[in-house]
């Protein structure tokens, strides 16, 4: 069997290491992006010429529709989808009190409203089969909360609440909903950080480093895989022991 996994924000960073690692283990994988159009080019080049079917997609997930939209085209190209990994996402810092109604409005509807809206379009396939895979990318932030980070922290959270709720909801229909919670990761979302920052992130890390890409692939492929088949409603940690 040929499993088509869609991985949303696989333009860059952690959705582009999942990307990569789904079409090494031979998943037919549907990525999208929002802006990086380039990048998502480069990828499907990539991984085309290593043999793997993947494709990828526009959309700003931001919304019901455009998650709709989104799903409607990948099933129109693979004609089902088996897992969906709901990577896109935005951060946001800042003191609270500084925060915008804008501001919070554009985290909330990537991080939570996103992610929900993709969950409804491709759990609609995954119920006419009786059989899917969620994950959904939370945050260790989303478990404990940042100093700095409340909008961001607040969406995290209820995508936890949300992967619980449809584990529920979604496990007598066969399908498993699990979130991995990725603790300092060396992508572009942290680029803002200064050395010093880093430094003392790394610090509080047991492992004794920020993590990669990679290693949150690692932890989705292990939740997409068969052996994950008896998990569901958990958050993986991929922190290197940051949340301890
Ligand atoms: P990046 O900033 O490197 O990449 C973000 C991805 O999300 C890009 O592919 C981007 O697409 C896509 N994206 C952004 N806005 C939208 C939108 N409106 N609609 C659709 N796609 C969008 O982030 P990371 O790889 O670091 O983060 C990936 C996930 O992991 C996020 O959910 C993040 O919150 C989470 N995470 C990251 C951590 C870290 O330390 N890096 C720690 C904990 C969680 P494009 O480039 O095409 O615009």
């Amino acid at each position: 069997m040929n499993y088509v996994a869609l991985v949303t924000g696989g333009s860059r960073g952690i959705g582009r290491a999942i990307v990569q690692h789904l079409a090494k283990r031979g998943w037919h994988v549907a990525f999208t992006y929002c802006r990086s159009a380039e990048k998502a080019r480069e990828l499907v080049d990539e991984l085309t010429a290593r043999g793997a079917d993947v494709a990828a997609f526009q959309a700003d997930l931001s919304d019901f529709a455009s998650a709709d939209r989104c799903v409607a085209e990948v099933l129109s190209r693979f004609g089902r989808v088996d897992a969906l990994v709901n990577n896109a996402g935005v951060s946001s810092v800042g003191l609270f009190g500084d925060i915008t109604a804008e501001e919070w409005q554009r985290v909330m509807s990537v991080d939570l409203t996103g992610t929900a809206a993709c969950c409804r379009a491709a759990a609609a396939d995954m119920l006419r089969r009786h059989s899917g895979r969620i994950v959904n990318i939370t945050s260790v932030w989303g478990v404990h909360g940042a100093s700095c980070e409340a909008a961001y922290s607040a969406a995290k959270a209820g995508v936890i609440g949300l992967t619980r709720a449809l584990a529920k909801e979604l496990g007598p229909s066969g399908i498993t909903v699990n979130a991995v919670a990725p603790g300092v990761i060396d992508t572009d979302m942290n680029r803002g950080f200064d050395k010093e920052t880093l430094l003392s992130l790394t610090e509080e890390t047991p492992i004794g480093r920020i993590g990669t890409p990679d290693d949150v692939a690692a932890g989705v492929a292990f939740l997409l895989s068969e052996e994950a088949s008896f998990i569901t409603g958990q958050v993986l940690g991929v922190d290197g022991g940051f949340a301890l």
